[in-house]
């Protein structure tokens, strides 16, 4: 069933404007993931006329089945002046081979003047022919009218005329975009209602938070008749960003009372803006609406009083509803369902019920104390449950690692040597490597193949080390998040130390075991025992 209102999510292309945000295609593609599973209609992947790593991103994107969500490449109308067939912008659009193409063009008669010196006419033809172009290649077309509520507020019947030119065309959605992000929701609110009622395509709505209102602006569109909104997950993008959609999606759902994403996704909201900032290497803010850590916290005595009586006394929702908790008591409750569920999601059959539910969220409580945060690094996540139900025995044992680095002149080299038993047989290997962890992974790796030769396919694709703040006056810990892939799927691991080689191998050993453990549930091993391989 069509939802009321459509999420069109680009994170990964006006949310990676923001500034400290930069994603590798290896994140993009994960994040891709993550937001197509939580059940957003739109991914924005990129601009593929901008730069070359959105165009490999469109590449590798080819290989993956999204489930809910539709790809989208975005880009400019044509050049002035150039055939729409001859312009290299264009052509690359088609050739990301995406079923939704998203394109912007102007709406405001200064910038069609001043910024791209054309005539008016001009313009019009540009945003007609782009249209009509993508239109005849197959794709579902999405025309972002760029400085909407500025340029109607200038020349009304001109930013009409922008908007009737797209229609005509073809494009199935016209969008709203507040660029500047500067205006009010009244002016939005009276806007977008003219715009309903001169066009037939449906209406879509793109603000930006210059003022604190992108999402106020998004709202108050939404109540008069636009039903598409564009946003970024915790709000990234360009200045102080873009409408976020960790708050807009709550808001439409549980304020607006209108359908968005599957209910079933909502209580997945923390998760999945807690995952994006891992990508990003941000720190979680918490203050965030919704998702923060402090947005049910409770502080003053009355408060905790009151909320333990009744909750609804202090909070405007159940906190549970967006997969958040109240930060008071630390609720044991809420933390046993939210472990149930994720367990259940990673394939373990566990409940309530299960016995060592107690051991599991200690277990948890404990590390997340530590410094580890699992949202990133779901493969950590499952070695963790699997050990504590003791389904498995370890594949492998580590005696002993070394790990050195030379410096002769401007030369460096880094040499590991690992030791692993497995099955009461020992390798013993060296490797060398660029740097430490380098190393350390190659000599893993060539230990560990003697045994296992499918993890010659593993590669790591991403390695991220951020430094957490010291609650304790002793020495910074460290966290390493490392993803890897074995071709087929990628997966996160995560360790943290006082040592940043000792939180890399943690993380290291876990990518492997994944590998083999993930390995090991596609083919169970005879009841006799497990083989060396
Ligand atoms: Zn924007």
């Amino acid at each position: 069933m069509k939802p009321q209102v459509e999420i069109y999510d680009t994170t990964l292309r006006d949310g990676s404007q923001g500034e400290g945000i930069n994603f590798s295609v290896a994140d993009k593609l994960r994040i891709a993931e993550r937001l197509d599973a939580f059940g957003v209609h739109y991914i924005e992947g990129g601009w593929p006329g901008s730069n070359p790593k959105d165009i490999q991103f469109f590449v590798e994107a080819k290989r993956k089945k999204f489930k809910n969500a539709r790809l989208a490449a975005f880009g400019s109308t044509r050049k002035k002046g150039v055939p729409v067939e001859r312009d290299d912008q264009v052509r690359l659009l088609i050739e990301a081979a995406t079923p939704v193409v998203t394109i912007f063009g102007k709406t405001s008669m200064l910038h069609v003047k001043e910024v791209l010196r054309c005539t008016p006419d001009e313009n019009l033809a540009m945003i007609g022919d782009t249209v009509r172009f993508l239109k005849d290649h197959g794709k579902f077309v999405i025309y972002d009218a760029e400085h909407c509520f500025d340029g109607y507020k200038l020349d009304p019947d001109y930013a009409v005329a922008t908007w009737l030119a797209a229609e005509k065309a073809g494009a199935d959605f016209v969008v709203l975009c507040d660029t500047n992000g500067g205006c009010l929701p009244d002016e939005i609110a009276a806007i977008t209602r003219a715009a309903v009622g001169k066009l037939n395509s449906q209406v879509g709505i793109h603000t930006h938070d210059d003022i604190g209102l992108g999402v106020a602006n998004a709202l108050v569109a939404l109540e008069v008749g636009a039903v598409h909104v564009q946003g970024t997950i915790n709000g990234y993008g360009e200045r102080t960003g873009n409408c976020n959609l960790t708050s807009v999606i709550p808001c439409i759902a549980l304020k607006l009372k209108k359908t968005c994403v599957p209910a079933q996704s909502l209580p997945k909201l923390k998760e999945l803006s807690q995952f994006v900032d891992e990508m990003a290497n941000l720190r979680h803010n918490p203050r965030q609406p919704w998702v923060g850590s402090a947005a049910f916290a409770h502080k003053g005595g009355t408060h905790v009083n009151a909320v333990q009586k009744i909750a609804a006394s202090y909070e405007h929702i159940d906190p549970a509803l967006v997969g958040n908790r109240r930060n008071v008591l630390i609720s044991d409750l809420a933390g046993r369902s939210n472990i149930v569920m994720k367990a259940q999601e990673l394939g373990f059959k566990l409940t309530n019920e299960t016995p060592e539910l107690k051991a599991i969220l200690n277990r948890i409580k404990q590390l997340e104390h530590e410094g580890y945060e699992y949202e990133a690094a779901e493969a950590s996540l499952a070695l963790l449950i699997g050990r504590t139900l003791k389904h498995r025995e370890l594949p492998f044992r580590v005696d002993a690692y070394h790990v050195s680095m030379r410096r002769n002149g401007t030369e460096h080299v880094c040499e590991a040597t690992v030791k692993v038993c497995v099955s009461g047989k020992t390798a013993h290997t060296v490797a060398e490597g660029d740097g430490p962890v380098n190393a350390l992974d190659a000599a893993l790796r060539l230990a560990l193949m003697k045994f296992f030769p499918q993890l010659q396919n593993v590669t790591l694709t991403d390695y991220k080390v951020r430094i957490l703040d010291s609650a304790t006056g002793t020495a910074a810990k460290t966290r390493v998040l490392i993803t890897s892939t074995d071709g087929r799927r990628e997966w996160g691991t995560v360790g943290v130390s006082e040592n940043i080689i000792e939180a890399s191998w943690i993380a290291l050993q876990d990518s492997f075991e994944y590998k083999l453990y993930k390995d090991e549930e596609k083919s169970p091993p005879s009841p006799s025992g497990r083989g060396s391989g």
